[in-house]
């Protein structure tokens, strides 16, 4: 099939029209502009209102998000901060869980003018890995520690449904001698982000095993929508996009991630879109998103707008939205990437993220391959962290927090309503906490430089502490005694045991 046909056959218009409601989509553009304006001189009482709800891990309603945003005192934004910590302590507790984004393909149809993917980009150097590649990208992953992989793939018909397919399985085939010990490794978990798709090959990427889903809407905005994504592409079509999620949710595919590109609009605009997606899948399927991504726009090769975007989001503003995002959803996992400097990570963990990649590379075939300056042209934007894995590990340690490589949730089935349902009673994080342990004390002997070992035992060693000290689990004698159980066995050397 020619590739402009394959590009015309995308496209379901039934699969959009049947989430609307009365032909109209969650993002009322009119709505959110009064959302945004009617709250601008937000009084101090309100907002306390405000951050008491979150504290009781209520989500809020878009004008609550809005006043928010719109908060000057530089007192309400401390307590605001504090707040995002806390709600997050309360639901995922000081876990930080580590993934390493894996680039498949930078074919793409589509002309995004901020992506150096973009198909009129000529500069940029096409390819896209073999399955022998792939396989040995993941090893070189796997070397790092990592256990949980995002694959990222171009829009093409080269990089179809199939071709992703293909790949999930050959990540989940490697497996590899961890360097310390030689046990067996393999990757646990593999998430996708890759353009919308209709609900029969979402079916197929269910079956091959993935995780999560992760779909940006870039801008909520469909006027800017318009003028960054060419009409005449496949991602020209907003409502196909805004809808991508709700289809994966009738395919089965009940983990999804949302995400927007911050810098393409303006900022407190985005977050009011992120909002009403989150609401809109919570109403109509009963649970919110599994994760809220937040990247920032940087430098990209032969694109203006990556560079000039009147809309740019200074550090003190996105540091505000990804308070007030914690605030606005307590639930669902925040995702801090490289795209963002060592320090921007360490602030914005400080605010409630819970998940982030390490030893990033996002040249096609870059963690096998030898990086150098072509390597880095070659990547679909910059990055602001390369640090290794176990540097960040290590500075995680430093700040009291535990590493986790948890995938036991997706495994045990406790995904969608199920693992919403216990975050909301805070049960999930209970497992996570012990799953936390069991895989941090795996990194520490089979992957850790002696520094970071040294560190990680004190944190794994507070961690043992609460987890005894704990009246949830001194009620569940059954839990605790599993837990001891697993946890000694891989200290003996069993691998990928979890509760
Ligand atoms: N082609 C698929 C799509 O567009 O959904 C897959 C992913 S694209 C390779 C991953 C994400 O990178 C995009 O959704 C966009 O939000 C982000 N991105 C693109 N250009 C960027 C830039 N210059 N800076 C930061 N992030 C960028
Ligand atoms: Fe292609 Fe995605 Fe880049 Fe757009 S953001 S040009 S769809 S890779």
């Amino acid at each position: 099939m020619r590739v402009s046909d394959w590009s015309k056959s995308v496209i379901k218009q039934d699969q959009i029209d049947k989430f609307l409601v009365n032909g109209k989509s969650f993002i009322d553009d009119e709505k959110i502009f009064k959302n945004i304006s009617d709250n601008q001189n937000p009084d101090k009482q309100f907002i306390r209102d405000i951050i008491q709800k979150s504290l009781d891990i209520k989500t809020l309603s878009p004008d609550e998000v809005a006043a928010l945003m719109h908060v000057k005192d530089p007192e309400l934004w401390d307590e605001i901060n504090d707040a995002a910590l806390k709600i997050k302590q309360k639901v995922y507790d000081n876990r930080i869980v580590f993934f390493a984004p894996l680039y498949c393909s930078n074919l793409c149809v589509n002309n995004c003018l901020y992506c150096g993917f973009r198909n009129e980009n000529n500069k940029e150097v096409r390819r896209i890995l073999t399955m022998d590649e792939i396989r040995r990208e993941t090893e070189a992953v796997l070397d790092q520690g990592h256990k949980r992989l995002i694959m990222v793939y171009g829009e093409h018909p080269k990089s179809d449904v199939d071709y992703m397919a293909d790949t999930i399985r050959a990540v989940y085939d490697v497996t590899r001698k961890a360097p310390v010990t030689g046990r067996d490794v393999a990757i646990r978990r593999v998430n996708v982000n890759a353009a919308p798709m209709d609900t029969e090959k979402l079916r197929k990427l269910k079956e091959a095993g993935i995780g999560t889903y992760q779909v940006f809407q870039e801008t909520y905005h469909q006027e800017t929508y318009n003028k960054v994504h060419p009409i005449n592409t496949v991602k020209g079509n907003y409502l196909w996009r805004l809808y991508a999620l709700h289809r994966a949710f009738d395919a089965g595919v009940d983990d999804v991630a949302i995400g927007a590109l911050f810098g393409v609009y303006d900022w407190r605009y985005e977050v009011m879109g992120l909002v009403y997606h989150a609401l809109d899948l919570e109403r109509q399927f009963g649970v919110g998103p599994h994760t809220v991504s937040f990247p920032r726009l940087t430098p990209a090769l032969e694109s203006h707008l990556s560079t000039d975007s009147k809309y740019m989001v200074g550090d003190d503003d996105f540091k505000k939205l990804v308070a007030v995002l914690r605030l606005a959803m307590p639930y669902p996992g925040m995702i801090v990437t490289c795209r963002e400097t060592p320090e921007m990570k360490r602030e914005v963990i400080k605010l409630g993220c819970t998940q982030t990649d390490a030893s990033t590379k996002i040249g096609i075939g870059a963690y096998q391959e030898a990086e150098t300056l072509a390597d880095l042209e070659k990547a679909q934007f910059t990055i602001g962290d390369n640090r290794s894995l176990d540097t960040i590990i290590r500075e995680m340690a430093g700040m009291g927090m535990i590493s986790s490589f948890c995938t036991a949730g997706y495994r045990c089935g406790r995904t969608g309503d199920t693992i919403m349902g216990m975050l909301k009673h805070c049960v999930e994080g209970k497992y996570c906490k012990l799953n936390a342990v069991l895989t941090y004390r795996e990194y520490l002997d089979d992957y850790a430089s002696p520094e970071t070992k040294a560190l990680g035992e004190k944190v794994l060693a507070q961690e043992m502490g609460q987890i005894e000290g704990n009246s949830f689990f001194q009620k569940n004698n059954k839990i605790m005694n599993q837990f001891k159980l697993d946890y000694d066995r891989i200290c003996c050397g069993d691998r990928d045991i979890y509760i």
